[in-house]
């Protein structure tokens, strides 16, 4: 079957991950920016890491037949540096004409602090100024209720911002409602040891249905499985879920969500490019 993997830190993968990636079916992976396992000494050293995202992993996906796409920003865990957070805030705009490039993101908090929210702000801010979609990473386990309220919180105070137009990710069982409640799309993130297993995705596709969810495996540097999305998609398949429900979790609504990005162009196998309008 074929999909999008929505939340991928590829840089972080070997290129044979590509080609698995591709003989699993996936069509397209989508990238953001997030921390690279120690804290960036200047806004130089972002400024060679959205190269790499714009010029390094599209060419390696390409071999493979698997479109790259990305999203840029600074992310929360170095976000504890304001004035570091606001150079490389104001470089992002250079890159935005990248053919590859979404929108803004990772985006969220970590840890909850003010200077994360400052800088998450700020950031949104540069979203709306370039009419971008925005993709937000909610904190990890004991922090992720709490953060993920201050962040919906936050947003709100953007009357302007069109909640079709967000992406909140790792939402799990005591998340999720809120976000699809309010209008968001919401990512939910395959991992071994912590986030969401397969299973219990799938569990919260039955509590909810098929609308603005979107699995991931936001395989990085730790433990976790690139080939996460079609494990979800075999579970599907295991607890007889129809083909319609299965494809629409895992290529329609990425389709949709990145849709609204003027850079995103698939080309689905065996699809006329008018049925994708
Ligand atoms: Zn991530």
């Amino acid at each position: 079957m074929f999909y999008i993997d929505p939340h991928i830190h590829m840089v972080s993968r070997v290129t044979d991950d590509y080609e698995t990636l591709a003989r699993m079916g996936c069509l397209a992976v989508s990238e953001p920016a997030f921390w690279a396992g120690f804290d960036r000494g200047s806004v130089e050293g972002f400024r060679d890491y959205f190269r790499h995202l714009t010029e390094v992993e599209p060419r390696r996906a390409a071999q493979f037949g698997v479109q790259h796409y990305t999203w840029l920003c600074i992310n929360a865990k170095e976000a504890e540096n304001v004035e570091l957070s606001r150079e490389v805030i104001a470089a992002i705009p250079e890159f935005l004409d990248r053919p590859n490039v979404l929108g803004i993101g990772e985006i969220g908090l970590n840890k909850n602090t003010r200077n994360e929210a400052t800088v998450f702000l700020e950031h949104v801010e540069l979203a709306l100024k370039y009419d971008l979609p925005i993709l937000i990473h909610t904190p990890h386990l004991e922090d992720k209720y709490m953060g993920t309220r201050m962040i919906l919180d936050m947003l709100a105070d953007f009357p302007q911002l069109d909640p079709g137009r967000v992406l909140v990710d790792h939402v799990e069982e005591h998340t999720v409602r809120d976000v699809l409640q309010r209008g968001y799309w919401a990512g939910m993130t395959l991992y071994p040891v912590t986030k969401c297993t397969p299973k219990r995705a799938v569990d919260i596709i039955e509590m909810y249905g098929t609308e603005r969810l979107l699995v991931n495996s936001a395989g990085d540097w730790g433990p976790s499985k690139p080939t996460a999305v079609p494990d979800f998609i075999m579970e599907m398949r295991s607890r007889g879920h129809a083909f319609e429900a299965i494809q629409q979790v895992v290529l329609e609504n990425p389709m949709q969500f990145f849709g609204q990005s003027p850079n995103f162009k698939l080309q689905v196998p065996g699809r006329q490019a008018a049925a994708l309008k």
